[in-house]
């Protein structure tokens, strides 16, 4: 019969997207469905590979943060996905990601992490951060000033310099809170603010002039300079074109401006998920947006096809092969119930204790098992039933849906799903050419 894709991937997050881009650049027909909206919109929109490495001690004290997070690698548990895949193929996933999202991002010239500020004050060991935070790195010894918005609580400046003074960093920060020019409600949403920087819209300033917001955000954070070579904003300085208004602000400030990463809502994530999904319509990936899969049909230790939920009407999907990037806890691609945790699609297995109590750490701040939950693979990333075989044939997995590692606590979240997606992509193709080159070979006369 004749096979619709040679890849489907289910779940459009980092996973699902670097999956997908993976196989199609290795000439291979693929999909993507997902159905709600990923991750990326909540992280931070840093690419961390790894922080910190976990600790076997009960208290769950880690080691960290790393200097070169490659090096760390062979120290992680047998059962990490960065094991399973190898530092190599990190590697190469990462360098597939910066081909990917070209100059904006920006980390690759060294394997040790970058430290980013971040909207609390803390400090973050990441891979790759985005060019528009690069001015921000705690490494460089010029003195910042940070601008927070009253309107804005999420981030405020005097606090957050305060917590990167005490982290020691070997700089001089100082904070302020300002009004954001043309912003008066305090539930304005991060989009506003920075759709009123894309458009440069006129605002009236604390005089009454009228003028761009570019020209009265900067000229509201001039008034409160004392020599700083850098001024550090939460991450709102645009949306559709911040490389332009941070060149704007720094063109009237005479200094560099970076961003501070986010919470939810993210735009530095919104940025990224916008060149993925560029990258996907280049690559020629079919993507569907709010179809959940919801049921499957296996057929002789392979996934036959799965059901797509379109609109209420059920829509078979089939493909040579399945790359399953459904997210984790959050992306619900791995769920719980009182007795059991379950991966809802496949009903893969997922490893956990029979007493649910044993799901947590008394200490809150200790090693929690349920955020290690998720599916455990094998060496080709298909998911492994209870006594260590492969599921299914066909079936690979990526990202957040994966077991045996903490990216809170780890710092590797878009790390692992960029290094498995990648892997799973790279199998997926190379299986379906197979399958291919099989058929072609059976229907041509010797
Ligand atoms: C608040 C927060 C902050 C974070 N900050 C950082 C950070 O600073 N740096 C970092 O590296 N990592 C960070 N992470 C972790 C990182 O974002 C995740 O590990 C990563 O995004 C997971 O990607 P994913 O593609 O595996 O899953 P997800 O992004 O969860 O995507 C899964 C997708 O699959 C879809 N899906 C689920 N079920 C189905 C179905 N049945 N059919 C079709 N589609 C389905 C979901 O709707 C979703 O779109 C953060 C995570 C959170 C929650």
């Amino acid at each position: 019969m004749a096979i619709e894709d040679d890849v489907l991937v289910i779940g459009g997050g980092i996973a699902g997207a670097t999956a997908a881009l993976s196989a199609a650049d290795e000439g291979a027909d693929v999909r993507l469905v997902t159905h709600k909206e990923s991750t990326l919109r909540n992280a931070s929109g840093l690419i961390d590979v790894l922080g910190y490495l976990p600790s076997d001690d009960a208290d769950g004290a880690s080691e960290g943060p790393l200097v070169d997070p490659f090096a760390a690698i062979p120290d992680l548990p047998e059962t990490h996905p960065y094991r399973t895949v190898g530092v190599e193929a990190v590697r190469e996933a990462l360098a597939f990601f910066d081909g990917i999202v070209g100059d904006a991002y920006l980390g690759a010239h060294t394997d040790d992490n970058a430290l980013v500020p971040t909207h609390g004050g803390s400090i973050k060991p990441t891979a790759r951060y985005p060019r528009s935070s690069a001015a921000g790195l705690a490494s460089d010894r010029r003195d910042a000033l940070l601008v927070g918005f009253e309107t804005l609580p999420t981030f405020e400046g005097p606090l957050a310099a305060a917590h990167l003074e005490a982290a020691g960093v070997p700089f001089q920060a100082r904070g302020v809170t300002l009004s954001f020019p043309g912003i008066v409600r305090d539930d304005a949403k991060v989009t506003r603010y920075a759709h009123l920087l894309d458009r440069d819209e006129t605002v009236s300033t604390a005089t009454g002039a009228e003028t761009g917001a570019r020209e009265a955000l900067a000229a509201a954070v001039e008034a409160h300079l004392e020599g700083e070579k850098r001024v550090g904003f939460p991450a709102v300085l645009g949306d559709e074109g911040p490389d332009e208004v941070r060149a704007a602000l720094e063109a009237h400030l005479g200094v560099d401006v970076f961003e501070v990463p986010m919470g939810p809502p993210s735009l530095p994530g919104l940025r990224l998920e916008d060149r993925l999904y560029a990258a996907l319509e280049t690559a020629g990936v079919e993507v569907r947006s709010g179809v959940p899969v919801v049921d499957y049909e296996r057929d002789d230790g392979r996934i036959d096809r799965v059901v797509v939920d379109r609109n209420g009407a059920e829509i078979p999907h089939r493909a040579d092969q399945y790359v399953l990037a459904t997210g984790g806890l959050v992306g619900k691609g791995v769920e719980s119930n009182r007795e059991r945790v379950i991966e809802p699609i496949f009903d893969c297995h997922v490893p956990h204790a029979t007493d649910r109590y044993d799901w947590f750490s008394e200490d809150a701040f200790g090693e929690h098992p349920f955020a290690r939950f998720g599916v455990v693979p094998d060496g080709e990333l298909r998911p492994r039933d209870g006594s260590g075989n492969a599921e299914f044939q066909n079936l690979r997995a990526a990202g957040a849906v994966l077991g045996g590692y903490d990216y809170a606590a780890e710092k590797s979240g878009a790390g692992v799903s960029i290094a498995t997606g990648y892997v799973a992509g790279r199998h997926a193709a190379a299986r379906a050419t197979d399958a291919r080159l099989a058929t072609n070979d059976e229907v041509t006369p010797q």
